[in-house]
């Protein structure tokens, strides 16, 4: 059975589909509460079988528990998405799920990186001011810190180490020429 109620002009209307088994006295069930199109019929939950319970909105059956709580960092995502991938060939997990959970830790493991690369650029940055400044005010001591941050950094960024020889190698000459 299938109704269109109408609900005023500014509202949506929508079609509200009754549950059309039989309850245990012989009269139809007609509750229209997150009813479903299961083998034939508008059901409810429950009049359907058990695998066909959930609709949109519904608590999800029972799943095996994750191996991690958060994700915090890309190993987090690492585990869980070869926990999916087992659940998955368990039967304990199907393909949507499975998948989706894949495609959330890929997604996960790109903007962990991005984020990563964006802290080692500021990173970057606060090192080179922190040179520039102890050069101008001739602290040299807190110029071969500075210095030695940025290598660290070039080195965890992936920058080649280049071998630059100083075409004078006066010690109060650090960036070459300006
Ligand atoms: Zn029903």
């Amino acid at each position: 059975m299938t109704e269109t109620p109408t609900t005023g002009p500014a509202q949506e209307s929508r079609a509200v589909h009754r549950c059309e088994s039989l309850r245990r006295d012989g009269t139809v069930c007609n509750r229209y509460v997150a009813t479903l199109w299961v083998d034939g019929a508008w059901r409810c939950p429950s009049h359907r079988p058990r695998t066909n319970i959930t609709a949109p909105g519904e608590a999800a059956p029972k799943l095996p528990k994750p191996p991690v709580n958060a994700l915090t960092d890309p190993a987090d995502a690492l585990k869980l998405s070869s926990w999916a991938a087992i659940q998955l060939a368990r039967g304990r997990l199907d393909h949507q799920r499975a998948n989706a959970l894949a495609t959330q830790c890929r997604e996960f493991r790109r903007c962990f990186a991005v984020e990563a690369r964006h802290k080692q650029e500021l990173a970057l940055v606060a090192a080179w001011e922190l040179a520039m400044n102890a050069e101008e005010a001739g602290d040299r001591d807190t110029l071969t810190e500075a210095r030695a941050q940025m290598r660290t950094l070039f080195t965890q960024m992936g920058v080649p180490e280049k071998n630059y020889r100083r075409p004078n190698p006066e010690p109060d000459q650090y960036g070459g020429t300006r």
